[in-house]
Order: structure tokens, then sequence, then C-alpha cells
């Protein structure tokens, strides 16, 4: 199957990310969220991220201007029939995806495969409410898209190999690594990752050292590009609490239980990067 446009659902850190790694790749990308004003955000996001190209000769202002022209937003979902496939990319929450899975599956051109990027939710779970299971798939990108190198090409207990190889190919052709992964809570990066952030929030509500300290220490440690907590910002507080919830619900293991303060931060609204404050203030 040759993928020449892909669907977007959510036009947020990951939506609007897909879509700028999609046009830049020479495809059409198609990108769809609730309101106007989050679609005008994930277009503004995507232009200055193309412009920080420009300014570092990565690309040119042509360039620039014809992975735009390649950006279509939109808030109504029929916009997204001339997909080949649709990956959805909105909020982390079990519920909503059934709805849109749905609402995506009554505009859908037949045969169109669907994805979910969610970092974790079960696939094979999600397929189970689609009319054609073998046709779901997950496609786990990382942040920020455009950046980042790796895709984990998901595979629930019902995809078919026609799908996973379209959807291995498409990866591929955006220039990323796919790596196949069998279903399973967390997959492989976030089964590893998000745990040791949340103890980065033990470490850190113990009063063991300071957040700039304990981002430090694991750079220099660990030999991780960045620590552990000024990754959450990066991530999303509120993105890192539903994974840890997900992991402690699936596995049964109260090992995965969520930090109080990153529950305390979520609640109030500290997310992160996204409303400039989280463990750190931007
Ligand atoms: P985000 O909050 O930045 O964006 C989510 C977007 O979805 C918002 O713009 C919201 O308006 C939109 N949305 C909500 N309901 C919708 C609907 N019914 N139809 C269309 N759009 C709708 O979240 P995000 O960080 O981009 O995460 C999106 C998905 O990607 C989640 O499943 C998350 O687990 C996964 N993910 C996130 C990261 C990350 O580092 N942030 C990495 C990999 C995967």
């Amino acid at each position: 199957m040759s993928i020449q446009t892909v669907g977007i659902i959510g036009a947020g850190t990951m939506g609007n990310g897909i879509a700028q790694a999609v046009a830049a790749a020479g495809l059409q990308a198609i990108m769809v969220d609730i309101s106007q004003a989050a679609v005008d955000k994930g277009l503004a996001t995507i232009g200055a991220s193309l412009d920080r190209l420009v300014k570092k000769d990565k690309i040119s202002e042509a360039d620039k201007a014809a992975i735009l022209a390649r950006v279509q937003g939109a808030t109504d979902y029929a916009a997204l029939k001339p997909a080949q496939i649709i990956i959805e990319a909105a909020t982390e929450n079990y519920e909503l995806k059934l709805k849109i899975l749905k609402q995506v599956e009554d505009v859908a051109a037949p045969g169109t495969i669907l994805a979910s990027n969610t970092s974790s939710i079960s696939i094979t779970k999600l397929a189970a409410h689609t009319r054609e299971p073998e046709r779901f798939i997950g496609m786990h990108f990382f942040n920020p898209v455009p950046m980042m190198a790796l895709v984990e090409v998901i595979r629930g207990l019902q995809t078919c190999d026609a799908t996973h190889d379209a959807v291995t190919e498409l990866a591929r052709t955006l220039g990323k690594t796919p790596v196949s992964v069998k279903n399973a809570p967390g997959f492989v990066v976030n089964r590893i990752l998000v745990p040791m952030i949340n103890e980065a929030f033990f470490v850190l509500a113990e009063g063991s050292a300071e957040p700039e300290a304990i981002d430090e220490a694991m750079k220099l440690g660990a030999n991780h590009p960045i620590g552990p907590l000024a990754l959450a910002d990066l991530i999303g507080l509120d993105v890192c609490l539903a994974v840890m919830e997900v992991y402690l619900e699936e596995f049964g293991d109260s090992k995965y239980r969520p930090a109080p303060l990153l529950r305390e931060l979520v609640a109030a609204g500290y997310l992160g990067r996204k409303t400039k404050r989280g463990v750190y203030q931007y």
C-alpha cells in the first residue's frame, strides 16, 4: 500500500509534530482538532519549528512554504476522507479514544489503516472496538517528533501483516527507524522510562536533592541527554501521571503507584513546558 495522505487527530504536542514530519517527507497531512483555536495553535507551532530550521540553514524559506502548504487543518472529521492512514494523537484518555475511533470509522474510506499514538493504552483493547481490528495498529512517535528517530510499531493481537508492513514502510518514509513491538503496557521505551521519571518525583519529594541536582546527577551519572524532571516537563506531567495510572491498573502492582508530588503538580495545572510551568518555570 502506498500512503500519500496521512490524517492526524489532535493538533497538540504530538499531532502537530507528526503533521510536520509527514509534510516534510513530501506527503499530505490533514490535522484535525476540536476547535479552530487548537488547529491554529498546532499550525503556528509547525511554523515556529520550521522557522528554527530555516535559521539553522537546514531548510530554505521555499521548503518551509512547501511543507506548510502540505498541512491542512480542519475541525470536521469529514476532512479525513482522502487519508490512507489516520493516526489518532488526541488526549490520553481511553473513553475519548474509543469515541474518536467510532467517529473516524464513519468518515474513513474503506481500507484505511487506523493507528493510535497512545503512550499507554492497549492496542489490542482499542482494536477490539474497531470494525476492522486487523487494520488497527500502534504507531508510537517520540517527542519532539521532527527530531526523534524512533517509532515503535505496535502490533495488537489482531493486527495483520499487511497493516504492520505498511506502517513500518511509512515510518521509514518519514525518515524514522521503526521498531516492532508486541502490545504490552508501555510497550518498550515508556515501560522503562516513565517509572524512572516517577521515581525522580519521589526523590524530589523526599528532599534528597534539588530538581536541578537530580537532573544533573542523572545526566552525568547515567549519561542521559536530559534529566528525568526536565524530561517530565517536556512530555507533560499529566501524560506521565496517566501512564503510571495505566501501569498500576494493568499490572496490579503497587510498584507503579504515581508519586503524590506528581499528582499534586498536575492538580495545580503545572503540566510542564506546555503550561509554562511544571517542575521548572519557562
Ligand atoms: P496534547 O494535550 O498536547 O494534545 C492533545 C490534543 O488532542 C489537544 O489539542 C486536544 O484539543 C485534542 N483533542 C482532544 N479531544 C479531541 C477530539 N475529540 N478530536 C480531535 N482532537 C481532540 O497531548 P499530546 O502530548 O500531543 O498527546 C497526544 C497523544 O500522544 C496521547 O495519546 C499521548 O499519550 C501520546 N504521546 C505523547 C507523547 C508526549 O511526549 N507528549 C509522546 C508519545 C505519545
